[in-house]
């Protein structure tokens, strides 16, 4: 097919051509004296994208899955309880998992559409007096329904009934992208993973870990090996890792941090908000649609979920989407399978790309069936972006979104217009 992929799945995200170019590397000797220096350059930028000066950032060759096994395998214990509350398939599969991992899982099921329920996440910390739970586990950004979470939130209700319990957080698809505060949140565990907003392949599984957090390896008895921290951490101490790294995702990393830092991580917050305000206004005022999320305090700047209307199979648009437009955008998981689509804007993004999801989006709902009224999408989301300022990451040069105003400074000699 003519034309490029355009890739709107809520990661793995669009990698920025020189993070790409960065990977291209030979291979190198991973116990060298030398390869020390790369994971030297590692860490303190994670650090920074993780808002830490405290916590441990490690690199797992593996995907964010892993970290959810890394992070409760080595602070618990069989039988300890964990407090989770489930409303999508993310924070489902990490429950799963911690089940299968012989935990006791306190389950508050929510409606999905919603997020942690922090009322109910307090009342049960001051209902345990006795400290049963060990800790509690939140999806900062649901993937799967478009939801964000409050997770200062949840440290309020920790702190506010004095309760010890650990705060683990999954920022797989938030880290990079969405405000994400390592330190002043309290966070314990934060598990993420390098196709998302960090704009890498899959490969490479990111975890930070608190003080606190780390020391719980020495009583915690659950099972672990490849993942066990202490390995990880007398090899990092000399820049080296308990088995083969990834070393090209390791190079992309480099890369990709190098950006997040010159761009900056508040303006990257502040570019991720204004492209999902356009997304949201194409969905609901556009195309009169609604999207997972039940209201405007779980909408989400990574992954707009977005709900076809009765009758119709967001399965269908997204095939539609990718066969006819080579347009990917994301499918609806387990409970709301057929019932949506998902478009990812997270990561290396501006406008006029995220107009191809919205775009391709639009023609595939209207060869399904589905009465969207043509250009109402692209309309939406064009008033919005016109009429807001521009984060400073989409300001190009001189030609910023005044583009009256940088047109007269900024515009070519007559003569250097003919000659070119
Ligand atoms: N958590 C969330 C919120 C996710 O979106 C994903 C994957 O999309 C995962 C966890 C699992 O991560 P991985 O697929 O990297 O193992």
């Amino acid at each position: 097919m003519a034309g490029r992929n355009f890739l709107f799945v809520p990661g793995p995200t669009n990698i920025p051509d020189r993070v790409m170019r960065s990977m291209m590397v030979s291979m190198e000797d991973h116990r060298s004296p030398k390869f020390p220096e790369l994971t030297r350059q590692l860490m303190p930028g994670l650090k920074k994208v993780f808002r830490t000066e405290r916590g441990t950032p490690f690199i797992f060759p593996s995907s964010g899955t892993g970290c959810w096994e890394a992070a409760v395998t080595n602070t618990l214990s069989p039988g300890d309880r964990v407090l989770a509350a489930r409303f999508g398939q993310f924070s489902h599969l990490w429950i799963d998992m911690c089940t299968r991992l012989d935990l006791d899982v306190q389950v508050i099921d929510c409606e999905w559409g919603t997020g942690v329920p922090l009322q109910q996440v307090a009342d049960t910390l001051k209902a345990d007096t006795d400290h049963k739970i060990k800790a509690v586990l939140a999806c900062h950004n649901e993937t799967a329904t478009g939801v964000t979470s409050d997770i200062a939130g949840v440290r309020e209700a920790l702190d506010e009934s004095k309760h010890p319990a650990l705060l683990f957080v999954d920022c797989v698809s938030s880290l990079g992208s969405i405000d994400f505060r390592f330190d002043d949140w309290g966070v314990d565990m934060a598990v993420s993973g390098s196709q998302k907003g960090l704009m890498l392949p899959a490969g490479l599984g990111i975890l930070c870990a608190s003080q606190k957090a780390l020391e719980m390896r020495h009583t915690a008895q659950l099972k672990r090996a490849y993942f066990d921290l202490n390995d990880m951490l007398v090899q990092n101490a000399n820049g080296y890792f308990p088995y083969t790294p990834a070393l090209s995702l390791m190079y992309g990393l480099v890369e990709s941090l190098k950006m997040i830092d010159e761009e900056g991580l508040d303006n990257i917050v502040a570019r991720h908000h204004y492209l999902a305000e356009g997304v949201r206004a194409a969905v609901i005022k556009g195309w009169g649609l609604k999207v997972c999320a039940k209201e405007a305090k779980w909408y989400s700047d990574t992954v707009t979920a977005v709900m076809v209307p009765e009758g119709a199979n967001g399965a269908d648009v997204i095939a539609r989407a990718f066969n006819r437009y080579n347009v990917s955008l994301g499918a609806g998981l387990s409970k709301v399978a057929g019932k949506l689509f998902r478009i990812g804007h997270l990561g290396d993004m501006n406008e006029v790309h995220l107009m191809a999801a919205i775009a391709g989006a639009e023609m595939a709902m209207l060869d399904c069936g589905i009465a969207v009224t043509p250009g109402s999408g692209v309309a939406a989301a064009s008033e919005y972006w016109r009429n807001h300022p521009a984060p400073a990451g989409l300001q190009t040069g001189g030609m910023n979104q005044n583009h009256k105003e940088s047109h007269g400074t900024n515009s070519l000699p007559r003569s250097a217009v003919v000659k070119g």
